[in-house]
This record gives C-alpha cells, sequence and structure tokens, in this order.
C-alpha cells in the first residue's frame, strides 16, 4: 500500500531519543501488565529492538516473567523461550538478534513494537505484515501490547482487512485502552 510506504519514509526523519523514555515506557507496561492479574511468572513475548523501538528487553529480564522472543521460520514468527543475552545469537534480519533455543512458546501476552501506531491501535510494521500473520493464525486469546515512543503515536495510520488492532497502546506519555 503506497500510503503506508510513504508513512514508513517520513518516520525515518526521528527526532532524537531519551533514555529515560524506556523507563517510563517499562514502568507503563508494568502498570497495564498488574492490570491483568496474571501470575509474575507469566509467559510475556517481547522483542529484541532495533533502531526506533523502546528498549525494553533488559529491564523486562530483570523481572521475575518468562520472556520469549520472535524468530522468523519459514517465513513466519514463531516465539522462543530466553533467559538472558546469551541466549541470542544474531539473525540475518537487519540487526536482529534471535533466540538460538528450539523450542516453541505460546505467551497469551504479547509485546509488540512498531515504527509507528495509532491512537486506535493500528500498527504500522516494516511491511511485511508478521505480527498480522502471527495473531490472524493463533487461536489463543492473546493480549497485545503495543509499545512505541511518543513521538510516533500518530493521528492517522492506513489500515487494511487484514491489519490486527492492538488491546493497549503505550508510550512514556500515555496508556491507551482500546
Ligand atoms: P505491516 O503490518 O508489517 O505494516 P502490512 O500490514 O502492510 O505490513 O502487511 C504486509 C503484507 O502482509 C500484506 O500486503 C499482506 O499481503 C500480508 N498479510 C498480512 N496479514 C495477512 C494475513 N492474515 N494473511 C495473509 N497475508 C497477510
Ligand atoms: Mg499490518
Amino acid at each position: 500500500m503506497l500510503e503506508k510506504n510513504i508513512l514508513r519514509k517520513k518516520i525515518l526523519d526521528f527526532k532524537q531519543i531519551n533514555l529515560l523514555d524506556n523507563l517510563k515506557i517499562f514502568s507503563n507496561l508494568q502498570d497495564v501488565i498488574n492490570s491483568l492479574s496474571v501470575p509474575s511468572d507469566q509467559e510475556i513475548g517481547a522483542y529484541y529492538p532495533i533502531i526506533y523501538e523502546p528498549k525494553l528487553l533488559s529491564l523486562l529480564l530483570l523481572e521475575e516473567y518468562n520472556i520469549s522472543l520472535p524468530k522468523i521460520i519459514n517465513k513466519e514468527i514463531s516465539f522462543l523461550p530466553i533467559d538472558s543475552m546469551k541466549d541470542l545469537e544474531k539473525s540475518q534480519y537487519r540487526s536482529l538478534k534471535e533466540p538460538k533455543i528450539n523450542k516453541i512458546s505460546n505467551p497469551k501476552i504479547i509485546i509488540v513494537p512498531a515504527p509507528a501506531y495509532n491512537q486506535k491501535g493500528y500498527r504500522l510494521g516494516f511491511g511485511r505484515g508478521y505480527y498480522d500473520r502471527y495473531f490472524a493464525n493463533t487461536n489463543r486469546s492473546l493480549v497485545k501490547i503495543g509499545v512505541c515512543y511518543h513521538q510516533f503515536l500518530l493521528e492517522y495510520i492506513p489500515h487494511q482487512k487484514h491489519d490486527v488492532k492492538m488491546d493497549f497502546i503505550i508510550t512514556e506519555k500515555k496508556i491507551i485502552i482500546i
């Protein structure tokens, strides 16, 4: 979709990111997770951050959650558990790292990074639709938590039929319950 590609290029002109914003987003994220009343060792799908995605992974690993990260296997996202950064290896995809562990997990809470979101919970990804397909192909009920820096919370993002909405959007300034 041309409109999405124009937006993807536009957000490359991003401003400086304040490292403190990661702590604020993490604190908002913990508030949302606590509000779900799940056990503290809950399985949570997180991500290895690239460029403009909030850096939350080290903070999450310090908590009691069981963290899984995405790995692209046969062109689909799978979530694999990790205990520490040592369980990661370089991926062929961008500057990403992926879990080495060969075990699939099925997190019910998924923290979804994005170059941009809108207030209605729609996500502008990198244009490969990995998360949309993962959500469409999963029949577990999932809590989808979108995270981005506030400057990437846009007024308008075009969306298509296959685009899956988040249940929460979190920035350093806001928690939006969809
Ligand atoms: P992103 O979500 O990464 O921003 P898009 O929403 O533009 O990317 O989706 C990219 C492509 O992924 C779509 O053009 C579509 O072909 C494919 N796609 C997304 N969801 C599905 C789905 N549920 N089934 C099949 N293909 C899908
Ligand atoms: Mg999409």
